[in-house]
């Protein structure tokens, strides 16, 4: 019998559930400040309790997670460098080599551009700036920190407050990309390498405090020299205009077609296309998530478009333990872990 594990964040319910509902173990690494959260659910077999998600690197806990299949998600890449993942003996679902091309902005840059996505302008230098940009950092931050400026002046003066208020260090590179206006949209995709296709699952919306409360206020109360942030609070389900879907698709397959070139073994599993639908409904592609991302939390019970693919509810966590079997039934699990 094969035991799917995760750590206690970010997705690990829908993720525990799914495996469950394919019929799998489940075991669950949990710091010991959240075990009364993850105890109240019946699905998660195994409870294995951690001061720290660091301890997934050391015994007991490396020897406990050993025979399972990690399932990793955006804590895993905010608490561990790549390096760190990619030294983790345990077999991990799809790629984790694809890792560090999502938390390296430079790497990340250049396969969007491979995968011929439309990508904002990155500006090279503060010096640079004459229009409006977002200014960003390295990995998943999850948007803190993130700030928006529109001259060279205005880039030092939101930097220097965020170093006084101990957010970021001085000598942390920040990433610097033109901001686009218009409507977010965070699609959510699985590539299958058994069945060699790219399934659209769904797409979302976050909600980040403090730049949405910010649309609340009038313009003549809001403090310019402050600097809100892109936190994610939650997400909320959006659905696409069906004339919207061909491109979807073809931005993922070609997505899928330069991962693989770039970092073998390619984009197995679930990832997302982050971006914003402009007034022309032309998308601006900023962002990609190679691995499954909270927004597909929204969807526990199956989504809208898996409702046309499959003929029963199926959560992204429960389709990645659909893979696993099916990878199994056909002798190639190989294939679909790392
Ligand atoms: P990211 O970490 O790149 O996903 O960015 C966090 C948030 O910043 C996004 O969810 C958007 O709200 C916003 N954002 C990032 N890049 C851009 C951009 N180029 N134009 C407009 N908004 C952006």
């Amino acid at each position: 019998m094969v035991t799917v594990s995760t750590l206690g964040s970010h997705c690990a319910l829908q993720l525990l559930k799914g495996a469950k509902d394919e019929g799998l173990d489940t075991l669950l690494v949990c710091e010991k400040r959240r075990l009364s959260l993850y105890s109240r659910f019946s699905f998660i077999d195994k409870i294995v309790p951690v001061d720290s998600f660091t301890d997934i690197l050391q015994e007991p806990c490396a020897s406990e997670i050993q025979d399972t299949i990690l399932i990793p998600h955006g804590t895993l890449i905010s608490q561990l460098d790549s390096e760190k993942i990619e030294s983790i003996q345990t077999p991990i679902f799809g790629n984790k080599y694809i890792l560090k091309w999502e938390s390296d902005r430079e790497l990340k840059e250049q396969m969007m551009r491979k995968a011929d996505l439309p990508v904002p302008k990155a500006i090279n230098s503060p010096d640079d700036i004459d229009d409006m940009v977002i200014v960003k950092r390295q990995g998943a931050a999850g948007g803190k920190g993130y700030f928006m400026a529109s001259t060279t002046q205005e880039y030092h003066t939101r930097r220097k407050s965020l170093i006084a208020d101990g957010v970021i260090s001085p000598d942390e590179p920040l990433y610097i990309q033109r901001y686009v206006s218009g409507v977010l949209a965070y699609l959510q995709f699985f590539y299958s390498p058994i069945r060699d296709e790219v399934e659209f699952f769904g797409c979302d919306q976050r909600h980040e405090s403090d730049i949405e409360g910010i649309s609340r206020i009038p313009a003549s109360n809001q403090i310019t020299s402050s600097t809100p942030s892109f936190n994610v609070i939650g997400n909320s389900p959006l659905v696409l205009r069906e004339s919207l879907l061909d491109e979807a698709y073809k931005m993922a397959e070609r997505f899928v077609d330069a991962a693989r070139r770039l970092a073998s073994p390619g984009m197995n599993g679930p990832f997302c296309i982050e971006g914003v639908y402009d007034a022309d409904a032309k998308f601006s592609a900023f962002e990609f998530s190679a691995r499954i991302v909270a927004g597909t939390n929204i969807y526990m019970n199956g989504s809208p478009y898996y409702n046309l693919l499959f003929n029963e509810p199926i959560s992204m966590g429960r389709r990645i333990c659909r893979e696993i079997k099916d990878a199994i039934a056909v002798n190639s699990l190989k294939n679909v872990i790392t």
